[in-house]
């Protein structure tokens, strides 16, 4: 089995690299090497092609050498609060690398033998952000209408519509899936956990969004990798799948949970470090709560969550303290922690 996969040297990318290398396929890389392809070191792929997923002779040219049997697309732009202050980059890698993949996909696809036809799949790696807000109640299913309130989240509905489109129009096999907020090994330093256990670490302020209410459903990143692995080899063609968690907690809840677990493997002298918790201006047009009824790949796949969050977060705060060299290159380099995304224009 050959796969290539988009956005391999990403956090999720490189999950699904090392998930695909324990199942014996051989992995080609796709990736631009942003400042968030940074993952590398644990993305064992057997090659990579350094390239823009809205390159259209590049892609061609990748599907074209590697005759892959499967294609993975995770390549995006997948920061919230990038996408606030700058969403040109989210338009362009999003849609129309996506648009780009797409058709690079379906050239491919249409010159196959039948055989390979028939064993091909185009899976499109996508989030539960398109579904929109929810209130204090409800889940996501796979029929909740698509209602995206942000930059990113209305780039990746774009995607995923994109994705629709060439199954339904021109027969592209495809699978899609919408998981929940993910956390674990090489999770760039700007997002909430790695940010804050990075800050913790340092005794920096824990910056909280408004009051910190606000709801994700936290999922650990190997988790997803297996989940997207089950779907890309076994998911029913032109079908899409939720995939989430069942870990539902509010940012301070998150937050707190960081505070207390480091103080226990690694203790402060200076006392709790719930003391560094600061709440700062919330996230313009910041959605409430996510929510993932993960039902139907559990019923069809047999998949569900096997890394619960208290038992998830102390591995990966582990992770974080043995992998220094990691996180202080990105530190010191292209991303030091500063507040993103709070343009509200
Ligand atoms: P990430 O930002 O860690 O990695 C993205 C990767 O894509 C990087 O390696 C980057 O170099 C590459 N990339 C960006 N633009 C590119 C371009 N134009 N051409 C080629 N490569 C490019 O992102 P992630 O968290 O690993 O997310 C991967 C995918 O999963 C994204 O599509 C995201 O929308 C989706 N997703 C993420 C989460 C989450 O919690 N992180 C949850 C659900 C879905």
């Amino acid at each position: 089995m050959r796969v290539l996969v988009t956005g391999s040297a990403g956090f999720i990318g490189s999950a699904v690299v090392r998930r695909l290398k324990a199942a014996g396929a051989v992995v080609v890389g796709y990736d631009k090497l942003t400042y968030a392809g940074v993952a590398e070191a644990g993305s064992p792929v057997d090659a990579l092609v350094k390239a823009d997923i809205a390159d259209p002779a590049a892609a061609e040219a990748a599907l074209q050498t590697h005759q892959p049997d499967l294609v993975m697309h995770l390549a995006a732009e997948s920061h919230v609060d990038r996408s606030i202050d700058g969403p040109a980059v989210f338009i362009q890698t999003n849609i129309v690398g996506s648009y780009v993949m797409l058709e690079a996909a379906a050239r491919y696809w249409r010159g196959l033998d039948e055989t390979r036809r028939r064993r091909f799949r185009f899976h499109h790696i996508s989030t539960d952000e398109v579904y929109g807000s929810l209130g204090q109640t409800g889940q996501f299913t796979e029929q909740t209408p698509y209602d995206p309130r942000s930059p990113y989240s209305a780039s990746k509905a774009a995607s995923d519509h994109l994705v629709r489109a060439w199954s339904e129009t021109y027969g592209l096999p495809v699978v899609m899936t919408n998981c929940s907020n993910n956390y674990g090994p090489y999770h760039f330093p700007e997002k909430l956990i790695p940010l804050t256990i990075l800050n913790a670490l340092e005794a920096k302020s824990l910056p909280v969004y408004g009051d910190g209410s606000n709801v994700r459903d936290w999922l650990f990143v190997e988790d997803h990798a297996d989940a997207l692995y089950q779907v890309v080899t076994r998911g029913r063609i032109g079908e899409k799948y939720n995939v989430g968690g069942d870990a539902e907690r509010t940012n301070l809840q998150v937050v707190q949970a960081i505070c207390d677990t480091l103080d226990e493997m690694q203790p402060d002298p200076a006392g709790s470090r719930r003391r560094l918790i600061t709440f700062v201006s919330d996230r313009p047009g910041h959605d409430f709560r996510y929510a993932i009824d993960h039902s139907k790949i559990t019923r069809e796949l047999g998949w569900r969550p096997s890394v619960g969050f208290e038992e998830g977060l102390r591995l990966t705060i582990q992770w974080y303290l043995d992998n220094r060299a990691w996180w202080s290159a990105i530190r010191d380099g292209v991303y030091a922690g500063e507040r993103l995304g709070a343009r509200a224009e």
